[in-house]
C-alpha cells in the first residue's frame, strides 16, 4: 500500500512507523498563533513572529532574561510560566493537525481500496465501481488580530503580539512592561497633539480629544498596576495569606500603595511630592471628566487649587503629557521589580520616541535616500540628504548611527545581501569623507528581508531600495 498523502507530512521514521509533522498556521503577517499552557494566565493567547537577524544582545539585557533567546522553550507573556514550545500549540490547531493526518490516511486507504475494487470491477460484468465523493480538506485556523498589541522585544528583538497586558517577552522572558507602556505613552502624546492641532471653532472636539487622552493614560496605568499586583500575588511563596478581590483599589493611589504592601514593594517610592500630587489630581480629574461632564465638584476643588466649583475642569495638553510621563516612571519601577534589574533602555526615551505613534523600533529614523535598481550609487537628492545628516552629526557629537541598507526583491538573496551592504557603505563613505569619525557609524545590509512596502509595483520597489539610519 502507498501512503502518498501521509508522506507529505513525513519528517522521519520508517514506512510502517512514520514520524509526521505539521507546521502551525501563520497569521496574515507571518506570525504563529500561540496559547499558554497555564490555564490561570489571562488571556492565554498571543502570537509570535521572528526576531531581527543581526540584533546584538547586550550583557545588560541578558541579565534580565529568563531564557537564552531562540531556545526550544517559550515563556508565557502573561504569567511568566516557562514550557517547551510544543505545549504552546493551540488545541484547535492541534485538532486541525490531527484531522489533516486522519484525512491523509483516509485518502491513502481510499486510493488503495479503489485500485483493488477497480481491478475487481474491470474483471466482472455485473459489478461497476463508482468512488464516493471526497471530503473537504480540514484547514488550520488562526485567531483574530485586531485587538493585538504589537511589540518588538528591546532585549532580544523578537516580534510578538499580546492581548491586554503582557509582562514578559515570550522568547527571552525579559520584562517588557516598560516597552508596553511606552506605546501607550506615545499614543497619548499623539492624541494630545491632534487635539492641539484643531482649528479655532473646534474647541469642543479638542477638549473631547484631551479628555480621551487623559482617560487612556489612566486606564492603561491602572490596568498595569493591577496586572503586576496580581502576578506578584500569584507568585508568592506557598502559604502566603489570601488577599481580598481587587475591585477598584487601583483607582486610588493610597489604596494601590496599600495593596502593594502585600508584596513588600512600593511602586511609587521613586516619585517626589510634586509628582505624587500631580498623579493624585489627575486620578481625581478622571471622575470629573467621566461622571460630571467636566464640571468641578466640591471634592475636586479641595485638591486642585486653581479649580472653582461649577467651572469646567482645566485640561491642558502639557499637563496630560506630564501625567503620562509620571505614570511611565511608575511603570518603569514595576518593570525593574519584575526581574530585579532596571531596563537597559531606561533613560533612552527621547521626546521624539514619545511623540511617535509607531510601536516598532521607535528609535528608527528613515532617511530618504533612494537608489536605482541594482545600483549603490547615490542619486543627487540623496547626496543632499547625506549632507544634512553630516550637519546633524557634527552638531550632536554624542549621536552614533547605524547605517542599514535595504534592497527591493528583484535580485537573488545573495546579490541583495551584497547590494544592501554596498548601499550602506556608500552612505558611510560620504559621511567619513565629510569628517565624521568612523567609530560613530555602524553599517549593516539586510537585503530584501525588511521591506517598507509589500506590493510588487515599481513604486513599492523604489520605496524598498533605501538606506535607514538608526540611533545606537
Ligand atoms: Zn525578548
Amino acid at each position: 500500500m502507498k501512503f502518498n498523502n501521509l508522506n507529505r507530512y513525513r519528517v522521519g521514521g520508517t514506512d510502517s512507523n512514520m514520524q509526521l509533522a505539521i507546521k502551525p498556521p501563520a497569521t496574515p503577517s507571518g506570525r504563529i498563533y500561540r496559547m499558554s499552557p497555564n490555564e490561570d494566565a489571562h488571556p492565554q493567547h498571543f502570537v509570535m513572529g521572528n526576531p531581527s537577524p543581526d540584533f546584538e544582545i547586550t550583557a545588560e539585557a541578558r541579565k534580565r532574561m529568563k531564557l537564552e533567546p531562540r531556545s526550544k522553550q517559550t515563556v508565557c507573556p502573561y504569567s511568566g510560566v516557562v514550557a517547551p514550545d510544543e505545549s504552546f500549540t493551540h488545541p484547535d490547531d492541534r485538532q486541525a493537525a490531527l484531522d489533516m493526518v486522519k484525512q491523509a490516511a483516509v485518502e491513502d486507504m481510499r486510493a488503495a481500496v479503489s485500485d483493488m475494487l477497480r481491478g475487481v470491477a474491470s474483471r466482472s460484468k455485473s459489478i461497476t465501481y463508482r468512488p464516493a465523493p471526497r471530503r473537504a480538506k480540514p484547514r488550520l485556523t488562526f485567531h483574530r488580530a485586531d485587538l493585538l498589541r504589537d511589540l518588538v522585544c528591546d532585549h532580544c528583538s523578537r516580534d510578538y503580539g499580546v492581548y491586554a497586558i503582557g509582562l514578559f517577552c515570550p522568547d527571552c522572558g525579559a520584562p517588557n512592561l516598560r516597552l508596553h507602556f511606552e506605546r501607550e505613552h506615545a499614543l497619548v502624546n499623539a492624541q494630545v497633539e491632534l487635539a492641539e492641532a484643531q482649528d479655532e471653532g473646534l474647541e469642543e472636539l479638542s477638549y473631547r480629544l484631551l479628555g480621551n487622552a487623559h482617560e487612556d493614560v489612566l486606564t492603561a496605568f491602572e490596568a498595569t498596576l493591577k496586572t503586576v499586583y496580581l502576578f506578584g500575588i500569584a507568585n508568592r511563596p506557598e502559604g502566603a495569606p489570601a488577599v481580598k478581590p481587587v475591585a477598584n483599589d487601583f483607582q486610588n493611589l493610597e489604596r494601590a500603595e496599600k495593596r502593594f504592601k502585600d508584596l513588600d514593594f512600593n511602586p511609587f517610592d521613586g516619585l517626589g511630592e510634586d509628582d505624587l500630587a500631580t498623579l493624585r489630581l489627575n486620578i481625581q480629574k478622571r471622575h470629573i471628566i467621566g461622571h460630571n461632564l467636566g464640571v468641578v465638584d466640591a471634592k475636586f476643588a479641595e485638591h486642585a487649587n486653581e479649580a472653582r466649583i461649577g467651572e469646567t475642569v482645566h485640561l491642558v495638553g502639557d499637563d496630560i503629557k506630564r501625567f503620562a510621563a509620571i505614570c511611565q516612571a511608575v511603570i518603569d519601577r514595576l518593570d525593574e521589580w519584575l526581574c530585579g534589574a532596571p531596563s537597559p533602555t531606561l533613560g533612552s526615551t527621547s521626546e521624539e520616541t514619545a511623540k511617535s505613534p509607531k510601536p516598532k523600533e521607535p528609535k528608527k529614523k528613515t532617511l530618504d535616500i533612494r537608489f536605482d535598481t541594482d545600483r549603490a550609487t547615490l542619486q543627487p537628492d540623496g547626496r543632499k540628504a547625506v549632507e544634512q545628516i553630516t550637519a546633524l552629526l557634527k552638531a550632536q557629537p554624542g549621536l552614533n548611527l547605524s547605517i542599514e541598507g535595504h534592497t527591493d526583491d528583484t535580485g537573488t538573496p545573495a546579490r541583495n545581501a551584497a547590494l544592501s551592504m554596498e548601499r550602506a557603505e556608500a552612505v558611510q563613505a560620504i559621511l567619513v569623507q565629510s569628517g565624521i569619525a568612523e567609530n560613530r557609524l555602524k553599517v549593516a545590509g539586510y537585503g530584501a528581508a525588511r521591506p517598507v512596502s509589500k506590493g510588487a509595483a515599481e513604486a513599492d520597489r523604489a520605496a524598498n531600495r533605501r538606506v535607514e539610519l538608526v540611533r545606537y
